[in-house]
């Protein structure tokens, strides 16, 4: 060996002992912007999904937001872009990356530009809710990796603004959400637009027959990699129920957040107006809250999620269009202010906890009228899930104005009511008897934690309330399903 190689292969070796991104094929500027970007050792969805990407097969990932998967499809297109220089046609986009939710969009983006620093790579973003006219400038003259929600993208294509018929590597995350959202018909018009001798990768936390049908129609002969078992939880997170009637909801709430060893906290309400009452009275309960669901400008969620993530608001309130993607590391607890219409949606919910190994505590607060949901949500999870206290042998507390009920008629009444003032003008909560104060999730609890549940007993699973577009459009008509 020459002394030029020799300095060569020292100047590479510190890379390959501090990290294995190197051994999976990863070299040069991009190998260094990714150190420099904070990432250590691979995650196993990065060991598996890296090297076969990178010599061009497609990957089917069963795996779920906080695996690591953004970076394990980013990474290997990144190298493949940075290796075919910075010529770009106008109106293009290298590579597509199709996301459910503006707000994983976002994060992706985010997490791309993070690791690519110093690459000369471009991104840019097209999504529902905000101006399209910066962003179809931003395309103009074409873009290196382009993230998208797809409706606004169906109609930038529809239009002529941008071309996918050089796109060579397409990604489509979170796809069962995206399947939950009715964006098949407009994921699979998408599809067709790319590249014919496209590279596929499909990330999905689950695997319902629709997404299998799709990842057969839109791969060939994909590495499958499953990083984890389906609709576990992760076990770094401590969960138990508190038994309240709705009416006490409030209550017992406010109580919990009075306790200050509850850090960063993410309360989730199954509805959109639901979300709006507990925001509001929890602000009349002397919280800082901030809110997020589909009904909010894009502004305004993604002012939410920043003070969320820079740690000036504790309190977010967050339908599930927040269960999953988000990235925010540092949330001590979830409570679930109610279950979720689909069991699968608690696992996802709880996984905003528990982040990179942190321990986490969630919390649901259960209706009697909703333990059918519960037991759903155990036979999932394969897990009964203890009772940390019981405010059902309490009387409810004197109806106020504004407090969420779960019931159409009284969430109507507050949306009368958006002030939410009392008729006395008062809106002082009463102190509730008592509640589960979050330390009580932390200790080990009674006999019947985490038992396993016997499987095949109890009831039917519910069926899945799925908002579908059943329509056809070819870059045509309005989407029928917006980015919640
Ligand atoms: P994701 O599942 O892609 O949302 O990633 C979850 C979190 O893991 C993000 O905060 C990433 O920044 C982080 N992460 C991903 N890969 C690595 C890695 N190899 N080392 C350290 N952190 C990582």
């Amino acid at each position: 060996m020459n002394k030029k190689e020799n300095l060569a292969v020292e100047q590479e070796q510190p890379h390959a002992v501090t990290s294995g991104f190197a051994a999976l094929g990863l070299s040069g500027a991009l190998l260094k912007a990714v150190l420099q970007s904070g990432l250590s050792d691979p995650k196993p969805i990065q060991a598996q999904a890296i090297p076969p990407y990178l010599a061009g097969r497609d990957i089917l990932g069963i795996a779920q937001t906080g695996s690591g998967k953004t970076a394990a499809f980013s990474l290997p297109i990144l190298h493949k872009i940075v290796a075919l220089g910075t010529k770009r046609g106008p109106k293009s986009a290298r590579a597509l990356i199709l996301a459910p939710t503006r707000e994983l969009a976002v994060q992706i983006e985010e997490m791309i530009r993070a690791v690519s620093k110093g690459l000369h790579v471009s991104t840019a973003l097209v999504l529902g809710g905000v101006s399209r006219a910066s962003q179809v400038k931003k395309v103009r003259l074409g873009v290196d990796i382009l993230v998208a929600t797809p409706g606004r993208l169906i109609d930038l294509v529809r239009e002529g603004d941008i071309s996918l018929a050089e796109t060579h590597y397409l990604v489509l995350d979170e796809a069962d959400r995206m399947l939950d959202m009715g964006f098949l018909p407009d994921v699979r018009r998408l599809a067709k637009a790319t590249h014919p001798k496209r590279q596929t990768a499909l990330f999905s936390a689950t695997m319902p027959p629709e997404i299998a049908a799709l990842a057969e129609g839109l791969m060939k002969d994909p590495v499958r990699i499953e990083i984890t078992p389906q609709s576990s939880t992760v076990k770094e997170i401590e969960q138990g129920v508190v038994m309240a009637r709705k009416r006490q909801k409030r209550s017992v709430l406010a109580t919990m957040l009075a306790d200050e060893s509850m850090g960063q906290v993410i309360v989730f309400s199954r509805t959109k107006h639901g979300a709006d009452a507990v925001t509001r009275n929890l602000e009349r309960d002397g919280f800082t809250a901030a809110v997020i669901h589909g009904n909010k400008s894009q502004n305004a969620r993604q002012k939410a999620l920043n003070g969320f993530r820079d740690g000036s608001v504790r309190i977010l309130v967050a339908t599930d269009i927040a269960a999953r993607g988000i990235d925010v590391p540092g949330i001590s607890h979830v409570v679930n202010y109610d279950l979720p219409d689909e069991a699968e949606s608690y696992v996802h919910r709880i996984g905003r906890t528990g982040r990179n190994g942190a321990e986490g505590i969630a919390i649901t607060l259960c209706d009697p009228s909703e333990t059918d949901k519960l037991r759903q949500v155990e036979r999932i999870i394969r897990t009964r899930l203890p009772v940390l206290a019981s405010h059902l042998d309490k009387p409810d507390p004197e109806p106020r104005k504004g407090e969420p009920t779960g019931t159409p008629r009284e969430e109507q009444a507050n949306r009368r009511n958006p002030g939410g003032k009392s008729r006395s003008g008062h809106s002082q909560p009463r102190k509730p008897s008592h509640t589960a104060s979050p330390q009580a999730a932390k200790e080990k609890p009674a006999a019947n934690r985490h038992q396993p549940l016997n499987a095949g007993k109890g009831e039917a699973a519910g069926k899945p309330s799925r908002k579908k577009f059943r329509g056809r459009r070819r870059f045509g008509r309005k989407p029928a399903a917006q980015a919640a």
